[in-house]
């Protein structure tokens, strides 16, 4: 089941991936996909940040690429256009013109940094311990108003939070228990991403929870919440990677999350879609 689908895969528009959509489509026809999304890193207007995202200027390119792809192998993979787009208040009305006006079929939520009201990117986290609960509270926060924002078919590693913790102190818990109840309560998908097993637990030898989270997961595996998985490819290589596959499925037993069908959710996600006017 791991290499059905994959919604979650970005390009070297964003700086920190390599290849294009040809590359990663023509590795996952290869291996068997039947769903290929792509989701590269969300270009905003008036943000530069190198090599965390790709520069608002190619938006235009990359939409005639995917369209390209998706024209020459719509006999062999569905394929579908995203973005994984950080939720900010800011960014709304930009995030629902490319859904309804720019061919876009569905964005993901990667909160990796937020933004204020002039549109300068932040970051949550911090290794610093006794400054952490400030971000932690703006994250969840964040993931909260974007799981309730309708926007988003899923939340990417919505554990991110977990990368500088070194201990599961009531606070994880707490947020922990926000975030899955928001998404049972609003019905949007929990992703666990697969990409993140690919990060170093141990560093300056502090060991740190990371994502995906083993208690994240566990948690979220006791209710009802809807889970997905994301490769978050970077490199069209790690399409083929049993490690990561396997890495995956021990995770996905060791915690005891049931995944839900992709299609289900997509489903859902387009009617939703329709009944914000958006689709
Ligand atoms: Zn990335
Ligand atoms: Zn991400």
């Amino acid at each position: 089941m791991l290499n059905e689908y994959v919604f979650h895969s970005h390009t070297f528009r964003c700086g920190h991936a390599v290849k294009d959509i040809e590359d990663y489509v023509t590795e996952a026809i290869k291996h068997g996909y039947k769903k290929y999304g792509v989701s590269d890193h969300v270009f905003l207007p008036g943000v530069i940040q190198e090599r965390v995202r790709g520069d608002y200027s190619l938006l235009g390119e990359y939409i005639d690429e995917f369209k390209r792809c998706k024209a020459l192998y719509e006999n062999q993979i569905e394929m579908y256009l995203g973005f994984e787009a950080e939720w900010s208040p800011y960014y709304k009305k930009y995030y629902e013109s490319l859904l309804r006006d720019r061919g876009f079929d569905y964005l993901i939520c990667g909160q990796h940094c937020g933004f204020n009201k002039d549109f300068e990117p932040f970051w949550y986290m911090t290794y610093e311990l006794d400054k952490q609960e400030q971000g932690l509270l703006r994250y969840r926060d964040d993931i909260i108003e974007g799981i309730k924002s309708g926007l988003y078919l899923y939340i990417a590693h919505p554990d991110l939070f977990f990368m500088c913790c070194t201990e599961v102190t009531p606070i994880y818990a707490q947020i922990t228990k926000e975030i899955i109840e928001t998404a049972i309560e609003y019905n949007v998908a929990l992703e666990v991403n697969i990409h993140g097993i690919l990060r170093e637990k141990i560093k300056n030898g502090i060991r740190y929870e990371e994502y995906p989270s083993d208690y994240f997961w566990t948690q979220a595996a006791k209710t009802k919440v809807k889970i997905v998985y994301g490769g978050d490819f970077h490199n069209p290589e790690e399409i083929v990677r049993d490690d990561l596959a396997q890495a995956a499925e021990d995770l996905i037993k060791r915690t005891g999350v049931h995944l839900t069908d992709i299609s289900l959710i997509y489903d859902e996600y387009q009617e939703r879609l329709k009944k914000l006017k958006i689709k």
